[in-house]
């Protein structure tokens, strides 16, 4: 089984997300274990403060270290902690790789930030990865945890009900995904490729591959080299 935590300020932004579809079955099946720690829970002020103003002024608050380094403490009580990932705009940009690599690790943290970020001594001192969704600044690192952790627990065996169909999507093996098709057959005179109704499996394959390879040529040329 793989555990996740996540450290977050807005616990219910994550509520749907992990309780709906595969992520669901993927813990109905104790295949991942996802627990929610509410930073709340670990601030020592009587309001459950967990923001402050930013020292040198400017704007916008600040999450301080303590509850955070309280709440990562409790955690690395129970168990021996592979990754403590800080969910960051700067962060190194999610690949299919780093989800690849990441889906072997047992026991994950992934810390959400808020408003300006967090103090940098927890970046400095107690995260040992950094990832980004992407070069644009959304408000909370709860959604870029979701992507993060969808596109980890779709690779974890047994999640998805045939692998196979996981592991020919875009980006393994450096190409994107060749075109699917379903019934029916004919829809307004638009036809499915031939080959795909023939029952040879070698020469479908042989076609898939043909059509991953011409399409990352065509849409995502980089990713050949
Ligand atoms: N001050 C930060 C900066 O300039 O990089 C931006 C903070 S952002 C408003 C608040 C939080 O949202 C961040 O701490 C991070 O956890 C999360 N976040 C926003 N955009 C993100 C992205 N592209 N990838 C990952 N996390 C992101």
């Amino acid at each position: 089984m793989n555990y996740i935590d996540i450290i977050t300020c807005q616990p219910e932004l994550l509520d749907s997300p992990l309780n709906n579809s595969i992520l669901k079955i993927a813990q109905d099946k104790k295949l991942v274990n996802i627990k929610i720690h509410n930073l709340r829970d670990f601030s020592d002020n009587k309001h459950k403060k967990v923001d402050d103003y930013a020292f040198g002024g400017g704007g916008g608050m600040v999450l301080k270290i303590e509850p955070i380094f309280n709440c990562i403490e409790s955690i690395k009580k129970e168990k021996k902690v592979d990754e403590i990932i800080y969910m960051s705009p700067d962060g190194e940009k999610l690949s299919q790789k780093t989800s690849n690599s990441l889906s072997l690790k047992k026991n994950i943290i992934i810390l959400c930030g808020h408003y300006k970020g967090v103090d940098e001594r927890v970046r400095e001192h107690l995260i040992t990865k950094e990832i980004s969704i992407g070069d644009y600044v959304l408000t909370g690192g709860e959604l870029p945890a979701v992507i993060l952790i969808d596109s980890i627990i779709r690779l974890i065996p047994g999640v998805v009900s045939n692998e196979p169909a996981a592991l020919s999507d875009s980006f393994q093996d450096s190409l994107l995904g060749y075109p699917n098709y379903t019934r029916p057959s004919e829809f307004n005179k638009w036809k499915v490729p031939k080959i795909l109704l023939s029952g040879h499996q070698k020469e479908i394959e042989e076609w898939r591959l043909k059509k991953s390879y011409q399409k990352t040529k065509q849409k995502r040329p980089d990713l050949l080299n």
